[in-house]
């Protein structure tokens, strides 16, 4: 027979040996807490910041994609596809080409054609663009604007069909979005669930920071600045998943005459937008689309701006309107959510 003082001194090795297990599980299992890794360097001409929780350096990987996406669309490379066909030459779109096109267009009928990537032999002559600027008279914005307008190219089966050879397409109002998009696919694929993605501006973010909060993420004060120094912050949104672009005319601009010229061109009228919202910052789904509309805003102007937005679902907008230094701010209905 077992008696009690037996079993409760079975029952207590019994629980010690348990207990050491699970010492020696925690200590010694693989279930460390992986570091958070950050990359940094240039791409498209800005600079891009990435941050990850994971146990290897997925820099290379990084790069390796983005080159790839930079020989897709990047008008600054003169063998991109976008290049390619801006020249005329025969080439064969791949996917991040086909998804930058099928949004652009999406946008450009969504906003009355204020967004279109066929603005860009505009961009050019305003001196924003991939060429040098030239000296601008109504006749040359006339002629210049005959091939501006999504009526003038179709994409279908892997290629791209233009009314005329003169058509060409800037896809720098959307590039910087998509590529957040593809980095942070890019991590996803790789197991990563705590990341932030930071290229020029635009975010990309999703999880936990290091210290286990939510990520922070400024909506900048639009100050005049080419240089892109300031960056005094009117808002502060913490996320653990959003998608956010900012445009804005306070860093790509010059003075012609006294009159203020800058790199968001109204492709219906041919001139560079002159009006006061200074900067639209837009949270999406994705960040490509994010950047469309946010440059869409700000061709669009405060009211039509709104307008739009709120007709939209999952997409909202923060419009910042000024005159020197005096801003009055325009929400969309939904914004107010990501407010702190
Ligand atoms: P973002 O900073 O995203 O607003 O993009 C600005 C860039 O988009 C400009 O530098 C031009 O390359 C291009 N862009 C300018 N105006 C337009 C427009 N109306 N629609 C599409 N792209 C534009
Ligand atoms: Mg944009």
């Amino acid at each position: 027979m077992v008696s009690a003082r037996q079993i409760i001194k079975r029952s207590a090795f019994a629980l010690f040996f348990i207990a050491i297990g699970f010492v020696f599980y925690f200590y010694d299992s693989d279930e460390k807490v992986a570091p958070y890794q950050s990359n940094t360097g240039n791409i498209f001409g800005t600079y891009y910041k990435i941050t990850y929780q994971s146990n290897t350096d997925l820099h290379e990987a990084i790069l390796a994609r983005l080159q790839a996406f930079d020989a897709s669309l990047s008008m600054f490379n003169d063998s991109s596809i976008i290049s390619r066909i801006n020249r005329n030459e025969e080439v064969t779109t791949d996917a991040d080409f086909e998804a930058m096109f099928t949004l652009a267009e999406e946008v450009s009928g969504l906003s009355g054609g204020a967004f279109d990537i066929t603005v860009a032999s505009l961009v050019n002559a305003w001196g924003f663009g991939f060429k040098n600027k030239e000296n601008v008279t109504p006749a040359m914005i006339d002629s210049l604007l005959q091939a501006v307008g999504f009526a003038n190219v179709m994409l279908s089966e892997h290629h791209v069909y233009k009314s005329n050879p003169n058509v060409m397409l800037d896809a720098g109002a959307i590039a910087k979005g998509q590529g957040c998009d593809v980095v942070a696919n890019l991590l996803r694929d790789n197991g990563c669930e705590n990341f932030l993605v930071d290229i020029g501006g635009e975010v990309v973010c999703q999880g936990y920071n290091n210290k286990g909060d939510k990520w922070k993420v400024g909506i900048v004060i639009p100050t005049d600045d080419p240089t892109g120094q300031t960056n005094e912050l009117q808002e502060v949104i913490a996320s653990s998943n959003l998608c956010m672009a900012t445009s804005g005319n306070y860093r790509q601009f010059y003075y012609d005459n006294g009159v203020r010229r800058s790199h968001t061109i109204d492709p219906r009228t041919g001139y560079p937008v002159n009006h006061n919202l200074l900067s639209a910052t837009v949270i999406a789904p994705s960040c490509m689309e994010a950047d469309a509309f946010a440059t869409a805003c700000m061709v669009l102007g405060a009211t039509d701006a709104l307008a739009l937005i709120n007709t939209l679902d999952s997409v909202e907008c923060y419009l910042i309107c000024g005159v020197d230094t005096t801003y009055t701010v325009w929400q969309s209905n939904g914004f107010g959510q990501y407010l702190q």
